[in-house]
């Protein structure tokens, strides 16, 4: 196999670690991938098995986690979700700028922890942007459901939740 870059290098085949810089991520490293070297230019290709189990697999690791997320992290998941910068900044009602400085290395504004626990549970719950608006909905009508279920008693020392029947 001749090198796809440099057109005259020979191309080495190894069963390797790769570092998987494409992430975007620094510190992922994939072990025993097929990784083609060029003998003359050093170019790398790389072949990895089912990308999207691979993708989703580094999400669910990145949202278990203790801490804050990265803005790495930040977009990296915001990708795994499917969405382009204008999409987040719609679904969580922030403008476009903000989605940049919280994806942003030299930012110093950070997502804010509730904004956090939200984009942790939508990688966690795999919902696609498609699916997202219908979530909402059914987190309103939870809601509006769970509202019905508080009944408040105004007694002599105010007001009391009533006792489950
Ligand atoms: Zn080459």
């Amino acid at each position: 196999m001749k090198c796809f870059e440099c057109g005259v290098g020979k191309m080495s085949t190894n069963s390797d670690a790769y570092r998987y810089y494409e992430s975007g991520l620094p510190n992922v490293i994939l072990h025993g991938v097929t990784v083609h070297r060029c003998k003359e230019c050093g170019a790398e290709y790389v072949s990895i098995p089912d990308l999207e189990g691979l993708h989703r697999t580094l999400a669910l690791a990145i949202i278990s986690q203790d801490g804050r997320l990265s803005p790495a992290e930040v977009r990296y998941l915001r990708k795994t979700l499917g969405w382009s910068g204008a999409d987040f900044a719609r679904k969580f009602h922030v403008t476009q700028s903000a989605v940049s400085r919280w994806e942003s290395e030299r930012a110093t504004t950070r997502m804010s922890k509730a904004n956090e626990l939200l984009l942790r549970d939508m990688v966690a719950r795999g919902k696609k942007i498609e699916d997202y608006d219908k979530l909402m909905e059914d987190i309103a009508l939870e809601a509006a459901a769970a509202a019905i279920s508080f009944k408040l008693v105004h007694e002599r020392d105010g007001w009391n939740m009533a006792q489950a029947a």
